[in-house]
């Protein structure tokens, strides 16, 4: 009798909790200073503090006329006085019962308190009235200095994952280049007999090595450096010797040899390689076999780490997948230095009724639209597949739909969580 088998949520906590022990005890990781632009991706290493106000000055957000709302408000006619235009500063300050031209981002002169929105006003020799339909109030169209930020406040926390808008801001405040972590190098070993490389014209019963360029684009995307090894056949020498090489990694994902078959020999390897099992299965499906644990790391000279995190993924690409992302993909972030570990899970309304899996949590390859309707979830539809080898069906999808443990179906148009890729 083998031991009851973790359920998704159970095995989740799990690997959450020891994704944090293991973010924790790793070597401090080598911080590297790296160019701004090539930062998108990478996990801030240090927070980023602003150099100077956020905006540095009171800015307009609208080409018109700088003035006091309860002058322009009154309908009169206001002398125009000055004029302000981005990158200038304001020649000084504008006086009450006039007005000053503005432009876009342009500083607000101190003495005026809102923006009269060109298309709002008549202006004619030397000065402005405001339309009598429009009012404008105290503040309208200016973004105060500091409004974003002061001087000195933190701007982006350590650990944050670097995106567009992140790159932004860092910018704004002077950052050229940014301190990131070091990517954790991701050893990924694709094992079985029927293997070959992409560029290898496979023989009879032969296949392509698909997982190894998908779970590089996994770990890629997931904030690792993929390490892409040798295949390596169903063979206990292959399987030591492929492991023993790995050793070095600071993460280990072996695909393929899990299940129970008789050439399935992984976990055997990597007891022999002083392995402790975390878990050997999940009740889900696709992706059952799935395997967590840790082993004696490579004691490289000078490396504090003792402890090689590793997963065994089974080998059919989409139950690859899929273990990856919601096992894999925590801990390779916590490793990373990143706050953010996912997976990431959001709702969207089912378009046609799916089917449970009793006893399993179901992870269905599905399609949702970016576009719903106004006030509408987006629309979820499982792609229909030959089973968890099918990668047409797995190319056609952008999310798992999420069907419980215990729920037998799932009805059209009920709510449902869908795991994002
Ligand atoms: P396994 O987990 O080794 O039992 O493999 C399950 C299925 O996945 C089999 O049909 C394998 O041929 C297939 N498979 C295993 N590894 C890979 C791989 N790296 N690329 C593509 N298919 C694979
Ligand atoms: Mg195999």
């Amino acid at each position: 009798m083998g031991i009851a088998l973790p359920s998704y949520d159970e095995a989740s906590a799990l690997v959450s909790a020891r994704a944090r022990g293991l973010g924790r005890t790793q070597p401090a990781t080598t911080v590297q200073r790296i160019s701004l632009v090539a930062a998108a991706g990478r996990v801030l290493a240090e927070p980023l503090i602003a150099d100077r106000d956020q905006p540095p000055f009171a800015r307009s957000t609208r080409d018109g006329y700088a003035c006091r709302a309860v002058d322009a408000s009154a309908h009169g006619w206001l002398a125009l006085d000055g004029a302000t235009r981005a990158g200038q500063a304001p020649s000084g300050p504008l006086l009450p019962g006039t007005a000053w031209e503005i432009m876009t981002g342009a500083p607000v002169p101190a003495g005026a308190d809102a923006v009269a929105m060109l298309e709002h006003v008549d202006a004619t020799e030397g000065r402005v009235r405001l339309h009598d339909a429009r009012t404008v109030s105290p503040g309208e169209n200016i973004v105060p200095q500091r409004a974003e930020a002061a001087a000195g406040a933190e701007v982006l926390t350590l650990g944050t994952r670097i995106g567009p808008a992140h790159i932004a801001l860092a910018a704004a405040c002077g950052y050229a280049a940014v301190p990131v972590f070091a990517r954790p190098l991701v050893a990924i070993l694709s094992t079985g007999d029927e293997l070959v490389a992409v560029d290898s014209v496979p023989g009879p019963g032969q296949i392509r090595n698909s997982n190894g360029p998908m779970l590089a684009a996994l770990v890629e995307a997931a904030g690792g450096e993929p390490w892409i090894l040798p295949v390596a056949g169903d063979t206990a020498r292959d399987l030591d010797d492929a492991i023993a090489a790995a050793s070095k990694a600071r993460l280990l994902l072996i695909a393929g040899g899990v299940s129970a078959g008789k050439f399935d020999l992984v976990e055997e390897a990597l007891a022999r390689a002083g392995a402790l099992f975390h878990f050997t299965g999940v009740r889900i499906q696709p992706g059952k076999p799935v395997v967590f644990g840790e082993m004696p790391a490579a004691a490289e000279a000078g490396a504090a780490q003792s402890v090689l995190p590793f997963f065994g993924l089974p080998g059919n690409p989409i139950s690859s997948a899929v273990t990856f992302l919601l096992f894999a993909a925590p801990v390779l972030a916590e490793l990373a230095g990143s706050i953010e570990s996912g997976p990431r899970f959001a709702l969207a309304r089912l378009a046609a009724g799916c089917k449970g899996k009793a006893g399993l949590t179901r992870f269905v390859p599905a399609h949702f639209c970016f576009t719903p309707a106004p006030g509408e979830l987006p629309e979820v539809s499982a792609v229909g597949w030959q089973g968890s080898g099918d990668l047409t069906a797995f190319a056609r999808s952008n999310c798992f739909l999420c069907v419980p443990e215990g729920v037998d179906r799932i009805e059209a148009a009920a709510i449902v969580r869908i795991l994002l890729c």
